[in-house]
């Protein structure tokens, strides 16, 4: 952490004015005698775009820990040269409450043990709470007016959340620094998979592309929501919402906040080149919008990376039993391939699972002890499959 060098008097050269603050924060609501604290990195004076970067929300899930120190450097180091043109956040370990459940030897960094909940659901959608904020005539014709306005409602709404336990006031806490940003980025990882993203069909041609292309990711996932209300979504969804009920010619309302959960690979892809090219790859994006001062490479639009979440045919295991792989990860397979087999080991029968749809093969699950209908591997399908219930696995 370093504030105010700036002297800006002399013959030397100008010496930028160093910007960066770095927040900690005790959570609210924690057991007597217990405390966990969440550390919140800001750059940039606030003038400019925000974007906001959080790594471990699902605790275990470590490439992005390591994505986001080096984050941390670069942005220390381009702060130093007063290349931060907009404001990022950035939250390196999003969930101490998670990464503390260590259970039996065992890391469970997804679930709250306290309540059982998905870490990354039941974040609050303050699409309603702007709505019923919005006096007539606050809407003008001016989008991006309309955009700061619906920036700083959401970010009072946040404010107002009344969490009643520790996994909540993290929720709040987090929500409450990235509600009002332009673009959040969520560093997760898969079981076993390729690099790949989540975004929804409004985020995805206003800048995710370019994401894509510089993580070189194998896969887009797009939903309008996929249920549960993960982070990614009640930051982006509520705008599609209030531009529904609120927008119009005269008061148009843009897409504020570009959303995108990014899968780095697997849980095993923890590694120091990886982290290394990942993080370089997020600050030229940062650079490519604006918010960084600097070259961003021009990449290829990969448009037809995107298929809907709705598509995703997961193989699941008809018995219980070992599960055996037939096709790597990154495979092309098609419908009716024969991508895994269950083997019963006490009477030796093997159960073929096969593809449903032609697409990549994007995830597998690590662990092979397979019990009846656990998803098995999940192949990037272009037809629709799931019509109704949540999109996302538990
Ligand atoms: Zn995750």
């Amino acid at each position: 952490m370093a504030k105010a060098l700036d002297k800006g008097v002399g013959a030397g050269p100008r010496i930028p004015a160093m910007t960066h603050l770095t927040d900690i924060i005790t959570l609210p609501h924690g057991r007597p005698g217990t405390t966990r604290r969440l550390t919140i990195h800001r750059f940039g004076t606030g003038d400019g775009p925000k974007a906001y970067i959080q790594a471990g929300l699902h605790a275990g899930e470590l490439p992005g820990l390591v994505v986001a120190r080096h984050l941390l450097d670069h942005l220390t180091r381009l702060d130093a040269q007063g290349r931060v043109k907009g404001q990022v956040v950035l939250v390196p370990m999003a969930n101490p409450i998670g990464l503390d459940q260590v259970l039996l030897g065992g890391h469970v960094g997804r679930f709250d043990l306290a309540s059982g909940v998905n870490f990354n659901r039941a974040f609050a959608d303050l699409a309603d709470s702007v709505s019923a904020a919005l006096r007539p005539g606050d809407l003008k014709a001016d989008a991006d007016a309309n955009g700061r306005l619906i920036q700083r409602a959401l970010a009072t709404a946040a404010a107002a959340l009344q969490p009643r336990t520790e996994a909540d006031a993290l929720r709040k806490l987090l929500l409450s620094h990235a509600v009002d940003a332009d673009i959040v980025l969520d560093l997760h990882c898969d079981s076993e998979a390729v690099m790949h993203l989540y975004t929804t069909p409004a985020c995805w041609p206003l800048g995710v592309a370019d994401l894509a292309a510089r993580l070189e990711a194998k896969a887009v996932f797009l939903a309008d929501q996929s249920g549960g209300q993960p982070f990614d979504e009640v930051c982006s969804t509520p705008w599609d919402r209030l531009r529904a009920r609120h927008g119009g010619p005269d008061t148009p309302i843009p897409v504020g906040c570009s959303a995108v959960t990014v899968e780095l690979r697997g849980e095993a892809d923890v590694d120091e080149g990886l982290a290394a090219a990942d993080a370089a790859a997020l600050i030229d994006h940062l650079a490519w919008r604006g918010i960084i001062d600097g070259p961003a490479p021009a990449v290829p639009d990969l448009y037809d990376l995107a298929t809907p979440l709705a598509g995703v045919d997961r193989v699941r295991a008809p018995v219980g039993g070992v599960a055996l792989y037939h096709v790597p990860l990154g495979a092309s397979v098609r419908a009716g391939d024969h991508v895994a087999t269950i083997l019963d080991p006490a009477t030796g029968d093997r159960h073929p699972c096969h593809a449903r749809s032609d697409g990549l093969v994007w995830s597998r699950t690590q662990c092979r002890y397979a019990g009846p209908n656990d998803i098995l591997l999940c192949i990037a399908g272009r037809e629709v499959l799931v019509t109704s219930g949540p999109l996302l696995t538990a």
